[in-house]
């Protein structure tokens, strides 16, 4: 479990919100046993959509972040719900960059980092909006930090940080993980960003912070020093897949008929579909597939 701590400066001027996600980290590497670097990205890129993700408002939205940056891990991609439920993948999870921990080398410069918001209003005619942006520095805090700036036009300061070790069998051992951003709300005055540069400076790097053991709400409140602040919310949240077997044959009935029809064929009720984020196989019979070519137009 994770858990998102978010704070205010008593003036309504800065707010902060922080995230505690060692566990989701765990989970990624048990489930795409990643290289160091793969999971240290995809560690950062889970505690960082799952931060924006929280300022979802509704039940049913979704946020989605793509990073296609020609990298050695392909793209990433990572999908919040409002709660900050995450669920993370990338297309090489465990390739090895020429620098072994270099997340910029993983995920690449050169393309796109795109944030999807879903509305989850498709049925009214309301479709997802996509902003897309030159990766900045492929380390994924900075990316977000410069959307925050560009898109949203807020001041933002994004940090995230993926802490590891290695046991004596060469086991990776996630020591701490998480992260914070930081926002000046409209009007932004000097004294704000003043504020904002001294703690900063103050608390060091977000990855120092979690190896001294700090928490999400600790990381928060030091961020909004010296502005009298007060948590506004603290929630539990997770790595989560929404993965279903109907949204399986969903995503099965996109398939041209003649794909379906081959699968049919060969099938001896052993089609095996792997969800693509959560890794769950799902086993479909025969039956299924030749009702969805019936259904499907
Ligand atoms: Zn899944």
């Amino acid at each position: 479990m994770a858990v998102t701590v978010r704070a205010m400066s008593e003036d309504g001027g800065i707010f902060c919100a922080a995230i505690e996600n060692k566990d989701v980290v765990e989970y990624i590497k048990k489930i795409w046993k990643p290289s160091a670097a793969g999971l240290i990205a995809l560690g950062r890129l889970a505690a960082g959509t799952s931060l924006v993700g929280s300022l979802l408002k509704n039940d049913g939205e979704r946020l989605t972040v793509r990073f296609s940056g020609k990298g050695v891990g392909g793209n990433l991609m990572a999908v919040s719900d409002q709660y900050g439920n995450v669920k993370v993948r990338a297309d090489n999870p465990s390739a090895v960059p020429e620098h072994p921990l270099s997340v910029a080398e993983f995920v690449g410069k050169d393309g796109e980092m795109s944030v999807i918001h879903d509305l989850g209003l498709a049925r009214r005619g309301e479709l997802p909006y996509t902003t897309s942006l030159p990766i900045f520095t492929g380390e994924i805090a900075q990316d977000f930090t410069q959307y925050f700036g560009i898109s949203e036009q807020i001041p933002t300061v994004c940090s995230l940080g993926v802490l590891l070790d290695e046991d004596k069998d060469g086991e990776l051992i996630v020591k701490a993980a998480g992260g914070f951003f930081l926002q000046c709300l409209p009007p932004v005055t000097q004294d704000h960003l003043n504020y904002v540069m001294t703690n900063i400076k103050k608390s060091g790097r977000v990855t120092e912070m979690l190896a001294r053991g700090d928490s999400a709400e600790k990381i928060a409140l030091a961020m909004l020093d010296g502005l009298n602040p007060s948590v506004l919310d603290t929630f539990p949240n997770g790595l989560r897949c929404d993965c279903d077997r109907n949204k399986v044959l969903d995503m099965l009935a996109t398939l041209p008929k003649a794909e379906l029809r081959k699968m049919a064929e060969q099938d001896n009720d052993k089609t095996e579909i792997k969800c693509d984020f959560c890794q769950k196989k799902y086993i479909l019979k025969k039956d299924e597939i030749n009702r969805l070519l019936i259904e499907i137009k």
